[in-house]
């Protein structure tokens, strides 16, 4: 059985949690690589995004930009939804979106706001800074640029999760075990793991001791497409 989760009023996380990640407009950087010709993090056959039930609630009270996900939005490609759900937290819910060409601003969820990132908890219960996902390292541009993510981007996600990591307990859970399992990867891996932290410098964390070490973030390695770029433009921050 679902417990409702008490939250606070989610116009108000909205409009504190707005900011664009970077100056530049990154989806129609990351949008020429992905075969659907539309961002990777709105396209439903990459991510299929996951609200907080009660955030579910308050949108669809508001806009009809989002539905519950049934597993046939992407073309093509049936998928069973009872199989993502129980993969996913039971204090969230899958949806869907009318995708990118109707996209509401205003009603984006807190998943469109923080992607690609998460909060980075270390194993001793700190949340430091900003993780990414690591999954997405061959399609999202932000992350082969991570020098390019705004401090005011960094302090919104940063005082929105200081709020819902306290509110929602089950959350703090989920990002913990994510965090834990981004250790035991990088550590396979043999790769530190970037951090955005909330000092405002970028480090290198070691996944088996969370030690960090402070580097320039313009330093970081690019992937897939993205690495034979040229670097991006100067003063867009
Ligand atoms: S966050 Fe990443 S995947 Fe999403 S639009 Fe920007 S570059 Fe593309
Ligand atoms: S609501 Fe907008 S930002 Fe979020 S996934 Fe849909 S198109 Fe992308």
């Amino acid at each position: 059985m679902t417990t409702p989760v008490p939250f606070p009023d989610f116009r108000q996380v909205y409009d504190h949690f707005d900011q664009p990640i970077t100056a530049l407009d990154c989806g129609s950087l990351c949008a020429p690589y992905n075969p659907h010709g539309i961002p990777f993090c709105c396209d439903i056959c990459v991510a299929v995004p996951a609200t907080y039930h009660t955030e579910w609630d308050y949108l669809k009270t508001r806009t009809n930009l989002w539905h519950s996900y049934r597993g046939d939005e992407c073309p093509g490609e049936l998928t069973n939804p009872g199989t993502l759900e129980q993969e996913t937290p039971s204090h969230m819910c899958l949806l869907a979106c009318l995708g990118p060409q109707a996209c509401e601003r205003p009603y984006r969820s807190i998943s469109c706001r923080q992607f690609p990132f998460f909060p980075y908890l270390t194993a001793d219960d700190c949340f430091i800074g900003l993780a990414y996902n690591w999954d997405f390292e061959h399609a999202c541009w932000v992350l082969s640029h991570l020098d390019q993510v705004s401090q005011v981007f960094r302090q919104e996600f940063i005082q929105t999760y200081d709020a819902l990591l306290f509110d929602i307990p089950q959350d703090y859970d989920s990002y913990y075990d994510l965090s834990e399992e981004m250790r035991d990867a990088f550590s396979k891996m043999g790769r530190k793991i970037p951090i955005l932290h909330r000092d405002g410098n970028d480090y290198l964390l070691d996944p088996e001791t969370d030690a960090l070490t402070q580097v320039d973030a313009r330093d970081l390695p690019r992937f897939g497409p993205y690495r034979s770029e040229m670097a991006p433009p100067t003063g867009a921050e």
